[in-house]
């Protein structure tokens, strides 16, 4: 079922060096390390592929993506053991992540099919006009070219091969060339199967989709500074997507870097919250810190509450209900190793107190509690860091100025929460404008983790939660990353794009 092949348009292709996975149970294989001669071809191949697939119909498109979505279907069992054994995700979540995936990408079949992403304007001539006439404008978004695309090592489905980021450019014309994540490698290349054979079955240009596995950190450079790749998405580090934002930026012709970062997704409790619902919230929060190993953008790190009695009841019901949850298999080694120098991190910070503590080792991961004051917190910068894992901070507020002061100091991130009741909406006013700077999205009285695909998502906001916080990188807008608005002034009928035409009055 493997090769352990990189897919460079259409061939299954050797490289020089070899890696060995690593999962977290099941056999390893070796894996094709990527090159910068590889990302060469694929870029090129995907810029000879933009003549065709950049200019066909939506029809097509929408049909590619809904059999991409069939042939990883077809190959649903295999791709769910797979990724188990290499991510450690219990088996429900793999199978859900594949639902989700698959969603995603016949949605946004429909979504290209509907046409309204195109956003088509139209200013009539006026050629009387005075002093100058108007000539006649006609506006659409267009592909911007190919399209390299990081997967992600926390989402090995939804946000990797076949991810959102893909889904999106494809619905959009733009070829893709994947770096794979070197943490789920098999699974990468089943689903760069599933693309393939959708591919083949279609006839398309095989430059339309790429997948190069990772190994070696020259692919990623070199795949973001090819000429021929005009936009980038990616999931990951600060560390590792500031410095492919950085390449981006310094490259002769800059280009657009779509990367999510990090986020500590703050929640605030506001007074009456807690007097109501404190063991509810604080059980809640716990549920929400630890799914997935806490391996979640959505993360919600830090929990902002007043202090008193009630913040007590709350603190309590989180450290109780985190008791209950064992040791969890991390993505990979690296990972683990991080969260635990993280752990420590905050551990060692000044006016930090551990109120629940556990041992974890190799690629495990176990909850940790810790309590600190607002005063504490606002000194220090470290404490506002995104621990990757289920690691909880919660904040004393002594008063509704000390948690807007907290709000006001926050980076920027991908969600915001606050939990209230009735009695608090002046205080959630008070807060509102300052969060709705900070953040993507703001929910109320829930967790932020489980992200909704649909037409209103955001996922992104400013730095560092993303790199361009105009965009979001699920749902349906996720697709304007990968389009950019071209005016047609003038232009004879027979030039124009036809796509602009089916819901609006045609040029004489
Ligand atoms: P990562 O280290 O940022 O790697 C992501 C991808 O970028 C990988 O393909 C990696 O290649 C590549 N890359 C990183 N730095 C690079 C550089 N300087 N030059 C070229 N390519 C580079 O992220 P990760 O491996 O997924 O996880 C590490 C940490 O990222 C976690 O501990 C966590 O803190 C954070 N993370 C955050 C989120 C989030 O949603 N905010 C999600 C996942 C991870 P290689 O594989 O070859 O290194």
């Amino acid at each position: 079922m493997l090769s352990g092949h990189h897919l460079i348009a259409g061939g299954w292709t050797p490289g020089a060096d070899s890696f060995t996975s690593e999962p977290a149970h099941g056999p390893s294989h070796d894996f094709a390390v990527g090159s910068a001669d590889l990302v060469d071809r694929a870029c090129r191949q995907a810029e000879e592929a933009f003549s065709s697939f950049g200019y066909s119909s939506r029809e097509a498109r929408a049909g590619f993506l809904n059999r991409i979505a069939d042939e990883i279907d077809a190959r649903g069992d295999a791709i769910t053991e797979i990724g188990c054994q290499e991510t450690g995700l219990p088996e429900a979540r793999l199978i859900g992540e594949r639902g989700r995936t698959t969603g995603q990408l016949r949605l946004f079949a429909e979504h290209i099919l509907d046409g309204a992403y195109l956003d088509r304007r139209h200013d009539a001539a006026l050629p009387e006009r005075t002093p100058l006439p108007r000539p006649e404008l006609y506006m659409m978004q267009r592909p911007v070219g190919p399209v390299a695309v990081f997967g992600a090592s926390n989402f090995p489905l939804a946000f990797s091969t076949a991810g959102g980021d893909t889904a999106a450019a494809l619905a959009a014309g733009c070829p893709v060339v994947v770096k794979g994540h070197s943490a789920h490698p098999g699974t990468g290349e089943l689903v760069a199967q599933a693309i393939d054979a959708a591919r083949r079955g279609l006839d398309l240009h095989p430059g339309v989709f790429s997948l190069i596995q990772g190994g070696d950190r020259a692919v990623g450079a070199a795949l973001v500074q090819h000429p021929a790749i005009q936009a980038v998405g990616f999931t990951g580090s600060l560390a590792g997507g500031r410095a492919l934002f950085d390449l981006c930026a310094s490259r002769p012709d800059p280009i657009p870097f779509f990367g999510e970062l990090g986020s500590v997704n703050p929640m605030f409790l506001l007074p009456g919250a807690l007097a109501t619902r404190a063991p509810e919230i604080g059980a809640g929060w716990a549920a929400s810190l630890t799914m997935g190993a806490g391996q979640f953008c959505t993360n919600p790190g830090i929990a902002v509450i007043a202090k008193g009695a009630n913040g007590d009841t709350f603190m309590h019901a989180a450290q109780t209900a985190l008791e209950q949850v064992g040791a969890q298999t991390m993505l990979t080694h690296g990972i683990a190793f991080a969260y635990r120098a993280g752990r420590d991190r905050v551990r060692s910070q000044t006016g930090v107190q551990e109120i629940l503590t556990s041992t974890c080792d190799l690629r495990e991961a176990t909850p940790y509690l810790f309590r600190t004051t607002a005063k504490a917190w606002l000194a220090n910068e470290v404490l506002s860091e995104e621990v990757f894992g289920p690691l909880g901070i919660v904040v004393e507020a002594d008063s509704q100025d000390e948690m807007l002061a907290i709000a006001r100091a926050l980076k920027g991130q991908l969600t915001c929460t606050l939990h209230l009741e009735p009695g608090d909406h002046v205080a959630a006013k008070g807060l509102m404008p300052i969060l709705e700077r900070k953040a993507g999205r703001v929910l109320a009285n829930g967790f932020p983790t489980g992200v909704e695909v649909s037409d209103t998502m955001v996922h992104g906001g400013p730095y560092p939660a993303s790199t361009n916080f105009g965009a979001t990188s699920v749902g349906t807008l996720s697709i304007r990353r990968f389009l950019r608005p071209v005016c047609y002034q003038n232009l004879p009928a027979a030039l124009l794009p036809e796509d602009l035409f089916p819901n609006m009055d045609s040029p004489e």
